[in-house]
């Protein structure tokens, strides 16, 4: 059995360094507008010296996405950035493309690099399989409506690498086949410009019999506080199947979420680590600590679901608005110091007696809670409360084990 790579998503440096610290083996990114997160940061080619040497650090790997659908007028700008990144020192490890013309570019300026096909592309079958391969293609990002004896039946014909998502948003609509941004406002998805309607709340609107529209005659659709959500999927979580996805002999099981926080990605990366670890040091017989699930319960999320892979054929039924995340960062560990006191730069207020949480930026230790026992500021005054935006030194009891990068959050409720 291979032990998949667990793929993390990365939307600025702060993200990339803490998805790796908290246990990824590699990363996926965008640079410019040449990706499915027009509207993220994203990154620059001046950028990829910095990112791979924080990949190297950890013996990562980074993948450059570069799905779009470009048309004729945008295939030009494609041309000119793979020019940029065939002269920079150090180059990504694999490009994830979806379209004909870009992996033929990809071939013609910096023919050795990997390429891995994007779930947009939609590759339903053996034939497909075998055809991406011919031109190239080393790894193929399955669709997300593929059961788990398709995925099982895609990784056993060896043809190429395997990769499916694991955990994350997902679509109503089947990836790379939706036109409803470019539909009700002009913002097309496969240019990476989607504003996600089918998360908007919709009502239904009446017709008269020659088929005019009853303006005055709207049906408000209930569903949850007076909204409906009727396209609105639910987020994946496979965590309780991933014995099953890693049986079948998946490559790489991928965390969807370019966009998400440093804390999510942090959170999320950490959960799935121990259960990939788990499962291969203990085999049949391993149980994923409760911490790990309730971490991922905690998390902003819509309700879950195992998806096709898990038999969930009804995820894509009428769902629910997002969940609130049931954790705040109240700060982050930026030097320890002898005596068992840490510097933390405050990002919510806390006080020295209430019981907070540790996710410890360490891949092998699982969160866990902590008090302080005091709050000072750096010239030592005590503080009754550590005030955002601040730095202050707090202290614990015990020798802290806390270390740089720890995040300390507040669990509501
Ligand atoms: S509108 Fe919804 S289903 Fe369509 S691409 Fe955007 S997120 Fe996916």
């Amino acid at each position: 059995m291979i032990k998949p790579e667990l793929l993390a998503p990365a939307g600025n440096f702060e993200t990339l360094h803490a998805a790796f610290l908290h246990g990824a083996d590699a990363v996926f990114l965008g640079m410019g507008t040449l990706n499915l997160r027009a509207y993220s940061e994203n990154f620059s080619v001046d950028d990829l010296p910095e990112i791979m040497r924080i990949a190297n650090h950890h013996v990562g790997k980074v993948y450059l996405v570069l799905n779009t659908m470009p048309n004729d007028d945008q295939i030009a700008e494609v041309e000119l950035f793979l020019q940029q990144l065939k002269e920079s020192p150090v180059k990504p490890h694999a490009f994830i493309v979806s379209d004909p013309g870009v992996i033929r570019l990809c071939h013609q300026i910096i023919p050795e690099m990997e390429l891995h096909l994007s779930t947009q592309t939609g590759t339903f079958n053996a034939e497909s399989l075998k055809f991406w391969a011919e031109q190239g293609i080393s790894r193929i990002v399955l669709p997300r409506e593929f059961t788990l004896d398709q995925i099982a039946q895609s990784v056993s014909r060896e043809i190429c690498e395997i990769e499916v998502f694991v955990h994350g948003a997902m679509c109503v609509s089947v990836s790379g086949r939706c036109l409803m941004g470019a539909y009700i406002n002009g913002r097309h998805p496969n240019h990476g410009e989607c504003s996600q309607p089918c998360r908007f709340s919709y009502d239904i609107v009446a017709r008269d019999g020659a088929g005019n529209l009853m303006a005055d005659k709207g049906f408000s659709v209930e569903e949850e506080n007076g909204m409906a959500y009727i396209f609105n999927s639910k987020d994946l979580n496979t965590i309780e199947i991933l014995p099953q996805l890693i049986k079948a002999g998946v490559h790489s099981l991928k965390i969807e979420g370019r966009n998400k926080s440093v804390h999510y990605v942090s959170s999320v990366i950490k959960a799935y680590r121990a259960a990939i670890d788990g499962f291969f040091e203990q085999g049949e017989s391993f149980v994923l600590p409760k911490i790990y699930i309730d971490e991922l319960e905690q998390l902003d999320h819509r309700p879950y679901t195992t998806g096709f892979a898990g038999g969930d054929l009804a995820m894509q039924a009428v769902s629910f608005a997002k969940e609130k995340s049931k954790i705040r960062v109240v700060g982050v560990v930026k030097e320890v110091m002898a005596n068992s006191v840490a510097v933390v730069d405050v990002k919510n207020p806390f006080t020295a007696d209430e019981t907070l949480s540790i996710l410890p930026a360490n891949a092998k230790i699982a969160p866990y809670d902590l008090e302080f026992t005091e709050i000072n500021d750096l010239s030592g005054n005590p503080m009754v409360s550590a005030i955002t935006n601040r730095v202050v030194c707090v202290k614990n009891a015990h020798e802290t084990k806390l270390k740089v990068g720890d995040m300390i959050r507040r669990v509501i409720g």
